[in-house]
Protein backbone atom coordinates (compact mmCIF):
# COMPACT_ATOMS: atom_id res chain seq x y z
CA UNK A 1 0.00 0.00 0.00
CA UNK A 2 0.66 3.89 0.09
CA UNK A 3 -0.31 6.79 1.16
CA UNK A 4 -1.74 9.85 -1.44
CA UNK A 5 -1.76 13.58 -0.98
CA UNK A 6 -4.58 14.92 -2.55
CA UNK A 7 -6.63 17.70 -3.50
CA UNK A 8 -5.93 20.09 -0.46
CA UNK A 9 -2.55 19.95 -0.86
CA UNK A 10 -3.24 22.07 -4.02
CA UNK A 11 -1.48 25.38 -3.81
CA UNK A 12 -1.12 25.09 0.35
CA UNK A 13 2.00 22.78 -0.15
CA UNK A 14 3.17 23.24 3.68
CA UNK A 15 6.20 21.40 3.72
CA UNK A 16 5.48 19.67 7.10
CA UNK A 17 4.99 15.98 5.32
CA UNK A 18 8.44 16.09 3.61
CA UNK A 19 9.99 17.01 7.18
CA UNK A 20 8.86 14.10 8.94
CA UNK A 21 8.83 11.22 6.19
CA UNK A 22 11.74 8.83 6.99
CA UNK A 23 11.94 7.70 3.38
CA UNK A 24 12.69 10.67 1.69
CA UNK A 25 9.78 10.00 -0.41
CA UNK A 26 7.17 12.85 -0.67
CA UNK A 27 8.56 15.28 -3.85
CA UNK A 28 7.13 18.24 -5.91
CA UNK A 29 8.81 20.96 -7.82
CA UNK A 30 8.38 24.67 -7.48
CA UNK A 31 6.27 24.52 -10.67
CA UNK A 32 3.78 21.48 -9.29
CA UNK A 33 1.18 22.74 -7.56
CA UNK A 34 1.09 19.83 -4.82
CA UNK A 35 3.50 17.13 -3.43
CA UNK A 36 3.24 13.53 -4.44
CA UNK A 37 4.17 10.21 -2.53
CA UNK A 38 6.14 7.67 -4.44
CA UNK A 39 4.16 4.58 -4.00
CA UNK A 40 7.22 2.22 -4.12
CA UNK A 41 8.92 4.03 -1.79
CA UNK A 42 6.51 4.94 0.81
CA UNK A 43 6.37 2.21 3.89
CA UNK A 44 3.02 3.29 5.20
CA UNK A 45 4.37 4.45 8.58
CA UNK A 46 1.53 7.10 8.39
CA UNK A 47 4.17 10.03 9.93
CA UNK A 48 3.05 12.21 7.13
CA UNK A 49 -0.92 12.23 8.22
CA UNK A 50 -0.78 14.98 11.14
CA UNK A 51 1.76 16.58 9.91
CA UNK A 52 -0.44 18.19 6.69
CA UNK A 53 -2.17 20.95 8.01
CA UNK A 54 -4.49 20.75 4.72
CA UNK A 55 -5.23 17.40 6.18
CA UNK A 56 -4.68 16.10 2.84
CA UNK A 57 -2.96 12.70 2.88
CA UNK A 58 -4.64 9.78 3.74
CA UNK A 59 -3.59 5.46 3.06
CA UNK A 60 -4.86 4.54 -0.13
CA UNK A 61 -7.64 2.66 1.01
CA UNK A 62 -9.20 5.16 2.56
CA UNK A 63 -8.95 8.36 -0.15
CA UNK A 64 -12.21 9.57 -0.15
CA UNK A 65 -14.05 8.31 -3.50
CA UNK A 66 -14.21 12.19 -4.94
CA UNK A 67 -10.52 11.94 -4.56
CA UNK A 68 -9.81 8.57 -6.01
CA UNK A 69 -8.00 9.64 -8.96
CA UNK A 70 -4.97 11.49 -6.96
CA UNK A 71 -3.63 7.75 -6.24
CA UNK A 72 -2.99 7.69 -9.77
CA UNK A 73 -2.02 11.60 -9.97
CA UNK A 74 0.61 10.47 -7.66
CA UNK A 75 2.21 7.37 -8.91
CA UNK A 76 2.04 8.59 -12.76
CA UNK A 77 4.55 11.88 -11.29
CA UNK A 78 7.32 9.39 -10.25
CA UNK A 79 6.28 6.98 -13.64
CA UNK A 80 7.64 9.93 -16.02
CA UNK A 81 10.59 10.63 -14.00
CA UNK A 82 11.80 6.78 -13.82
CA UNK A 83 11.19 6.13 -17.13
FE1 LIG B 1 6.57 9.04 4.06
FE2 LIG B 1 5.44 7.50 5.95
FE3 LIG B 1 3.96 9.36 4.67
FE4 LIG B 1 4.79 7.17 3.37
S1 LIG B 1 3.34 7.24 5.09
S2 LIG B 1 4.88 9.27 2.61
S3 LIG B 1 6.81 6.82 4.29
S4 LIG B 1 5.73 9.75 6.04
Amino acid sequence: MTYVIVEPCIKVKDTGCIDVCPMDCIHGSVSDQMFYIDPEECIDCGGCVPACPAEAIFPEAEVPEKWKHFTKVNADNFKDKRN
